[in-house]
């Protein structure tokens, strides 16, 4: 047999660490036991049902060929006029947008266009796996940077001034986290996007948990960045409205690289599907979204209440997640020295009480797990009592 040795693109590209669990997961679920799955990042809710029938209408009236590169005027008016009430202005346009393959296409038009090598971009850590393998694909360095536990782990300017170097150009931000669903206030993104000014970095920030947010609306970039000129914003409809598998994201970002994003989907995919950009400019228009938003977001939220009180009864070292549907929870202490406590918890949490939780090392922290509760509540409550009887201590 030939081994084919994969190319300097690729040669340093992880799998996700979360694929063992999963792969695990399913040969478990085959074998007949049944598992609780916590490890989905995705709304065990359904696609609202004025999304699908749109969708049917846009398929009969044959929305069925290629459309712009960056996607269908109407939807990127809607998602400029999205931007301008964060934003509180008229400054941001249909030609600030590109339309992609999901939000993640979103992120790696930008980290693709904007970075390089020789350039260290700096993510907040714990982080959503595909940035850093994202920016290392652009051939960038990423740095991760710790949030403090006093922090919910969320990293401050002051962290990010002490990581920069000469060579950083960039920054993540991600509010709400994945994992931790800890939301940034108001003035520590105001503090990031000011560093970030002075030092002429590019913030990209991923606000795909924005409308997931149980103290009130979380702040976006685009109401606190001194200047749009530094600054790409990227969303979408697949946490938010329940639609992961349309695959719809989009970009906000300065006209000129908002055309090198275009130049560069239009020489590897194309516009994002036709039938699913009509079904999301629906879900974006549509005269009940707010309702349906909010209908998902405090069922979450009833989760969350249920599953936080169960663990810090339980004195279980637990975020308070703010917004998305995670909850990132310490392993315990080890009591041998396992550098990767997340894993051997997450693995025993599978095999002994089969409960799927994705381990903390895929977002660079392995000291701990995340489950998701976007699954049945008493799923949630029953995969949480497990959780708590098997911990590390
Ligand atoms: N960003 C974060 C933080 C996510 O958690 C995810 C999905 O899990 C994405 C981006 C990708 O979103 P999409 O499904 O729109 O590509």
């Amino acid at each position: 047999m030939t081994l084919i040795a994969p190319s300097a693109n690729i040669a340093g590209l992880k799998e996700s660490a979360t694929i063992a669990v999963s792969a695990r997961a399913k040969a478990l679920r085959a074998a007949g036991f049944p598992i609780i799955d916590l490890g989905a990042g995705e709304p065990d809710f359904p696609t609202p049902q004025f999304v699908v029938e749109e969708a049917h209408r846009a398929l009969d009236a044959g929305a069925t060929r290629y459309t712009q590169v960056e996607g269908i005027l109407p939807l990127r008016e809607a998602i400029a006029t999205r931007a301008n009430d964060l934003r509180g202005s008229t400054a941001i346009e249909p030609a600030n947008v590109v339309v992609t393959t999901g939000t993640k296409q979103s992120l790696f038009n930008a980290c693709f266009a904007l970075f390089g090598d020789g350039d260290e971009v700096l993510v907040p850590t714990p982080g959503w796996p595909s940035y850093y393998e994202m920016i290392a694909l652009a051939r960038a360095t990423p740095i991760a940077v710790r949030g403090a536990r006093e922090n919910d782990l969320k990293v401050t300017a002051d962290d990010l001034r002490r990581a920069a170097t000469s060579r950083t150009r960039g920054v993540v931000v991600n509010s709400p986290c994945n994992p931790t669903g800890a939301v940034y206030s108001k003035s520590e993104l105001a503090d990031i996007a000011t560093l970030a000014a002075e030092r002429g970095w590019w913030i990209v920030s991923d606000e795909i948990y924005r409308e997931i947010s149980y103290n009130g609306p979380a702040t976006s970039m685009l109401s606190v960045a001194p200047s749009l000129d530094t600054l790409v914003v990227v969303d979408g409809v697949a946490k938010s409205f329940a639609m992961t598998g349309w695959r719809i994201g989009w970009s906000i970002a300065p006209i000129a690289l908002t055309r090198s994003m275009t130049a560069l989907q239009s020489q590897t995919t194309s516009n994002a599907a036709t039938l699913s950009q009509h079904a999301s400019l629906a879900a974006l228009n549509g005269a009940t979204s707010r309702a349906t938003i909010d209908a998902m977001v405090s069922q979450f939220k009833d989760r969350r209440d249920r599953a936080l009180a169960m663990l810090r009864e339980a004195d279980v070292d637990v975020i308070e997640p703010g917004g998305a549907f995670y909850l990132f929870v310490h392993a315990g202490r080890s009591s041998h020295d396992d550098p990767e406590p997340g894993s051997t918890f997450a693995k025993r949490l599978l095999e002994e009480a089969h409960v799927a939780v994705v381990p903390g090392v895929a977002f660079r922290t392995p000291e701990w797990v995340r489950m998701s509760y976007a699954a049945p509540a008493e799923q949630v409550v029953e995969g949480v009592r497990r959780m708590i009887a098997r911990r590390i201590s």
